[in-house]
């Protein structure tokens, strides 16, 4: 897609394309990295009422520091880390946009961002609407990082903003701690750790959270879009010194979260538990999706995700249109011949298994 010559658009955006898997509508929807399992009739009808009562403020600006839901996520994250309340927590429509208005904030002109490819594609992008200068690292063979090498690079581009995806998107691969702690100690500016998937991390490997009191220039970022079944209300929020939020309010459009948003939200975290009760459901299932896939011959990555990366094919997107043509959409990403399955309702992996072979057979 090429913008027409008179529309003034900036060049370098000229010849892009808007980010976007394939919404396409077939039954076996294993794409995006989404919950497969909607919210209850209990959770349901909470965010409705809540939503309702919402509406008849809606003649009023929401809250412009949502501190209300601040307080609510940072109570959900004390289940994991001691320290943390409002001040501490900051939220925003996904994660997606946390992101941005952290590159807002210590990114532009003039300011680089770093990371580790394969990664989330849209950090790059955030850094292309901010007029970050962009650096991509490599990682490992087996999507690990390189302590040294990684090192060697921040030491050489001074990054202002560094992103660390753990768990990573595509691949599933969570940092090793050793590692965040080896680039923490060297990184000039801030680093990111992206947890969006940290819900679905194997027993027994840490989250970025525990680093934050020794760190002052570490955020984490986390989502109510996986774990929490919540894609659809765009929930994102970061754990950070409370001078990093102060940097990022500074920055932030004036009532960016709607009052919906809020009481959605809200709603949804007075119904954690539930949320997030199918979270070892998916994990169990992940692990088996990762065990059937190895005995049918396919090289799997290992993940800590909601999500595998597998491979590795000649011709990737054959197999992903053959997927499609029966019904079940995966989604073509990664390094050349890998593709990603979501995991999905046992059913759906049945299906999506027994659509891989015919199509690998
Ligand atoms: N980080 C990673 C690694 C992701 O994979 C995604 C979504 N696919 C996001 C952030 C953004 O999620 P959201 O904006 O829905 O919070």
């Amino acid at each position: 897609m090429t913008a027409p010559a008179w529309l003034p658009v900036r060049e370098e955006l000229r010849d892009e394309e808007p980010y976007g898997a394939p919404q396409l509508d077939v039954p076996v929807q294993l794409n995006t990295n989404e919950n497969p399992y909607g919210p209850s009739e209990a959770a349901a009808d909470d965010i409705a009422a809540s939503v309702r009562a919402a509406a008849f403020g809606l003649n009023r600006y929401p809250d412009r520091e949502a501190t209300a839901l601040r307080t609510a996520l940072a109570a959900y994250l004390s289940r994991e880390v001691d320290g943390l309340d409002a001040s501490h927590v900051w939220a925003a429509n996904g994660s997606n946009e946390v992101m941005q208005q952290i590159l807002q904030a210590f990114g532009g002109p003039g300011r680089t961002a770093l990371s580790f490819a394969p990664t989330y594609s849209m950090y790059p992008e955030y850094a292309r609407n901010t007029h970050t200068r962009w650096v991509a690292g490599q990682r490992r063979e087996d999507f690990g990082i390189d302590t040294d090498a990684a090192v060697a690079l921040i030491e050489a581009e001074r990054p202002d903003v560094i992103f660390l995806t753990s768990p990573n998107n595509p691949t599933g691969t969570a940092l090793d701690p050793a590692h965040t702690r080896a680039i923490l100690y060297v990184a000039p500016g801030m680093v990111v750790v992206d947890e969006a998937y940290a819900e679905f991390r194997r027993a027994g490997t840490p989250s970025a959270l525990e680093l934050l009191s020794e760190f002052p220039r570490l955020i984490v970022t986390r989502t109510m879009s996986k774990a929490f079944a919540l894609a659809g209300g765009r929930l994102g929020y970061l754990a950070a010194d409370p001078a990093v939020v102060d940097a990022l309010r500074v920055v932030r459009l004036p009532y960016h979260l709607s009052s919906v948003t809020q009481a959605a939200a809200e709603a949804a975290l007075r119904h954690a538990d539930e949320l997030l009760g199918q979270v070892d459901a998916l994990r169990v299932e992940r692990d088996r999706t990762a065990e059937r896939l190895a005995a049918a011959g396919h090289t799997v990555a290992a993940s800590d995700a909601n999500f595998i990366l597998f491979g590795v094919f000649e011709d990737r997107h054959a197999i992903w249109q053959g997927l499609v043509d029966r019904g079940v959409l995966i989604r073509e990403t990664g390094p050349l011949g890998w593709l990603r399955v979501s995991i999905g309702t046992p059913d759906e992996m049945d299906a999506f298994h027994h659509a891989l072979q015919e199509v690998t057979s």
